[in-house]
């Protein structure tokens, strides 16, 4: 029991995306709330303040036309929003009225471009048409920038930092997780996200604890503050009294010393009491995560994701980099296999270039295989890498968020015709390269016989699979509980894939998160899969919790779950049958599932194997 508060110690409630529990001083990074200083000026001092806005809105002018013209060839015709950003800034409503209301009002010109604002806020509020209402996040983007340049507020400076921080950050994209892993960071704390959001799972694959989807932490954590993370729990400690502080750093000992134990599990094969034998692979982002897969036990790469190298920067990586990277990571899982992944841009990833194509749903829009279907050219630059580093190693290539067989053919075609032009150039590769496709559309399970026919493998991605078919979006922290990889239609879905793989003779892998989830092992295992590709963190414990287990039950326990109609149901008869077939692994006695699974039901399983006093709940 905790004793009554003895100072200011807060704690905010989000979800744990990546483990791990760290200390130390709030960093806030505020891109959104530029502060507006009001004050009221002499008649002297109009014509400067004019002059102020006018230089302002110029420079703002250049840094755009700057952005336009770093946008790379194939994607100027996405630059229009950027042109319509210039335009809107010498709109009437704000270039003039803000001048007005500086010589009228006597007022300095941030407070009178504030006020502009606002009467474009109100006026667009009125429009019935939803598409034109929204566009005036397109004023307040243009606005702010010139209230930026007003206020000479500087733009972030790491390097100026003398200790490591936590950022504290609204949201970060994945550009920015990527560009932020370079500073002086200890764990990122956001008030957006879910634990599937791509930014969560960048976080896990830099290896930083995360705590997402808190709502309301910038507002609530000042810069300079004392934090813990609990990326376990989702815990987040403003201003920890010496209780907290002990309790944790207990926590993180207790942590630390679990790691250490489960890694013996590595090196031991992932296979049942009863003889299932199944592969046990990595998803990587980064080369640099490649020692740490090899030293976790994975049996190669399932799922390669290849969008890292387009994030953060300007321009597109050429050909010879892509290759380069490929061969490195081929050659060094040699004699396993890796499984790369076509560019799945689009979506929650956007490449600073791409991201100009405004697109009102973007899950729904141009992501990964119709983005790169439509720039072939860009396809075909990474598919030649591909094949080129196939002549390294053991490659497969893997094609995301294929919804129908028509993909596949135009991506075949594509493939044919990329491995002639290297034939007549005479560069090596894998002729016979296997090729599979991600499913993470419904349309795609429906059509599993088919498309199975088409390919070598599938590879089940069910964070996108959840999203799309229970109309979820992953990155959202508003609907994170409703996100439930326990719906009967999911697991019909997981299901019916796999059973049409083995029916066409193919391989079926899961590489969503659900795999490396312990919860969820015996229902994949039941189900027959063939791979599951994970996080490395999480390689060790899923093989300690195989080699527990028993192929036959988990089939039993399979067929019993398909038969329920509710994820209650199911969720219920699984942890019965967790607890009972493992009770040191899973133990809920002390109520903590309940309360987990209202944030997000993915949480509950993460600290499987610690001891059962570090789960207890900090305020029991
Ligand atoms: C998935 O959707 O499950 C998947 C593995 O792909 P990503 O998370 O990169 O969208
Ligand atoms: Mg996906």
């Amino acid at each position: 029991m905790i004793p009554e508060k003895e100072c200011d110690s807060i704690t905010l409630k989000g979800i744990g995306a990546s483990p791990g529990v760290v200390i130390g001083p709030a960093f806030l990074l505020d891109y959104h709330k530029v502060k507006i200083p009001k004050r009221q000026i002499e008649e002297v001092e109009i014509d400067h303040e004019k002059r102020r806005f006018i230089n302002a809105v110029s420079e703002a002018e250049n840094q755009i036309k700057q952005l336009i013209s770093e946008i790379p060839k194939e994607f100027r015709k996405h630059s229009g929003i950027f042109k319509a950003h210039l335009l809107m800034l010498k709109d009437r409503m704000v270039y003039e009225r803000t001048l007005r209301l500086i010589s009228e009002e006597k007022i300095n010109a941030e407070w009178a471009l504030n006020i502009a604002l606002d009467y474009v806020k109100a006026l667009f509020e009125q429009v019935k048409d939803q598409y034109i209402r929204e566009r005036v996040g397109d004023f307040e983007y243009v606005v702010r920038r010139v209230q930026k340049l007003l206020s000479g507020s500087p733009s972030v400076d790491f390097s100026q930092l003398e200790k490591p921080v936590i950022l504290v950050a609204h949201d970060l994209s994945p550009a920015d997780t990527v560009q932020m892993a370079k500073e002086k960071i200890l764990a990122f704390v956001t008030d957006m996200g879910s634990r599937t959001s791509h930014t969560a799972i960048l976080s896990r694959s830099l290896g930083f604890p995360a705590v997402v989807g808190l709502e309301n932490a910038t507002s609530s954590i000042l810069s300079g503050e004392t934090l813990i993370v609990d990326g376990l729990s989702g815990d987040v400690v403003i201003n920890p009294n010496d209780y907290l502080l002990k309790h944790y750093i207990e926590k993180q000992e207790d942590y630390i010393q679990y790691r250490l134990d489960v890694i013996q599990y590595s090196n031991l094969p992932a296979e049942t009491q009863d003889g299932f034998r199944f592969k046990i692979k990595a998803n990587i982002e980064f080369l640099e995560e490649i020692s740490f897969v090899i030293s976790h036990g994975a049996e190669g790469i399932g799922l390669y994701r290849t969008e890292v190298m387009y994030l953060a920067r300007k321009e597109l990586p050429i050909e010879e980099e892509l290759f380069l990277a490929y061969r490195e990571v081929v050659e060094r899982m040699s004699p396993f296999p890796t499984t790369i992944r076509t560019l799945d841009i689009g979506g929650d990833k956007l490449l600073s270039s791409v991201s100009q194509c405004h697109e009102t749903n973007p899950a729904l829009g141009l992501r990964a295989i119709r983005l790169c279907l439509k720039e072939s050219s860009l396809f075909r630059i990474q598919l030649r890498a591909i094949l080129r580093a196939s002549a390294y190693g053991d490659v497969r290539i893997l094609f995301p968020l294929v919804s129908g067989r028509l993909e596949i053919i135009q991506v075949k075609e594509h493939l044919e015709k990329t491995k002639y032009e290297l034939q007549k150039e005479g560069v090596a590769f894998d002729e016979d390269i296997d090729i599979g496709i991600m499913i993470e559309v419904p349309s795609s399970v429906f059509l599993a016989d088919v498309l199975a026919k088409e390919v070598d493998f599938f590879s089940i991605g069910t964070n996108d699979l959840i999203q799309y078919s229970l109309a979820i979006d992953r990155g959202n922290e508003y609907v994170a509980h409703l996100y439930e990889p326990l719906h009967p239609g999911v697991l019909r879905m997981v299901h019916r894939t796999i059973e049409a793989a083995h029916e066409a003779g193919i391989e079926a892998a899961v590489c969503g998160e659900m795999a490396g989830e312990p919860m969820y092992f015996p229902i994949l295992i039941g189900m027959g899969v063939d791979e599951l590709s994970m996080n490395a963190l999480d390689i060790p414990k899923i093989k300690r919790l195989t080699r527990m287990s028993n192929q036959d039950r988990c089939s039993s326990l399979v067929r019993d779950l398909l038969e329920f109609s509710t994820a209650q149901e199911i969720r219920g008869y699984l942890l019965d049958f967790l607890t009972a077939d493992f009770p040191e692994e899973f133990d809920y006695s002390q109520g903590l599932y309940p309360d987990f699974v209202g944030r997000d039901a993915m949480h509950v399983p993460l600290m499987t194997g610690m001891k059962k006093s570090v789960l207890k709940p900090v305020t029991e």
